[in-house]
């Protein structure tokens, strides 16, 4: 019993603390809600942006203005639209452009058939692997050449050992099967 009065008294006591407080920082808001006058604050800064965009809408501007701004950000979207997909569904193989097939080096790049739904390989040619660039073609006989070291891989000469005349049509068609074999360096 004696305990429960402590307790009470003691709650007592926190209330008064509590609302000698309270009570004047309640009233210094009160004075300075009274001070400024929000409302009016409110209303002032509704009705400038009201007036400001009604400024804006009347804005006196050629058509042609907001024609190219409208295509500008059209064309816009439109690249960043078809690079997104380009990028999204290029396939695994689409760097893998460089390789030793039977004796040479060969380069090409790929294009795709949106036809057929496919990827072509195109501008297939020998590389200089000592270079690191592509070679040129001459014809009759047709000659692979490096413009920088001169060598050259010619049709009409290297016929047997390791320089054997190779046909485009063949390395283009291991080309296809190591891709298809999956057999080319990959993304991580
Ligand atoms: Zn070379």
């Amino acid at each position: 019993m004696a305990q429960n009065q402590k307790k009470e008294s003691a709650g007592w006591k926190v209330a008064i603390v509590s609302s000698l407080l309270l009570a004047p920082i309640g009233s210094l808001i009160y004075d300075m809600i009274k001070a400024k006058p929000i409302l009016s604050t409110f209303q002032a800064w509704v009705s400038s942006i009201y007036s400001w965009i009604v400024w804006l809408l009347n804005y006196p501007i050629k058509t042609w203005y907001i024609l190219v701004v409208v295509s500008v950000v059209v064309i816009i979207i439109v690249i960043a639209g078809v690079l997104m997909t380009d990028k999204k569904h290029s396939p695994d193989f689409i760097d893998y452009k460089i390789d030793k097939l039977k004796n040479w080096y060969w380069s090409w790049d790929y294009w795709y058939n949106s036809t057929q739904l496919k990827y072509n390989i195109i501008n297939l040619m020998p590389y200089c692997g000592k270079c690191q660039m592509i070679m040129l073609e001459r014809r009759d006989p047709v000659t692979y050449y490096c413009p920088k070291c001169e060598f050259q891989h010619d049709s009409g000469s290297y016929n047997f050992g390791p320089n054997k005349w190779e046909e485009k049509m063949d390395i283009e068609a291991l080309i296809l099967d190591n891709i298809d074999k999956k057999r080319y360096p990959r993304k991580a």
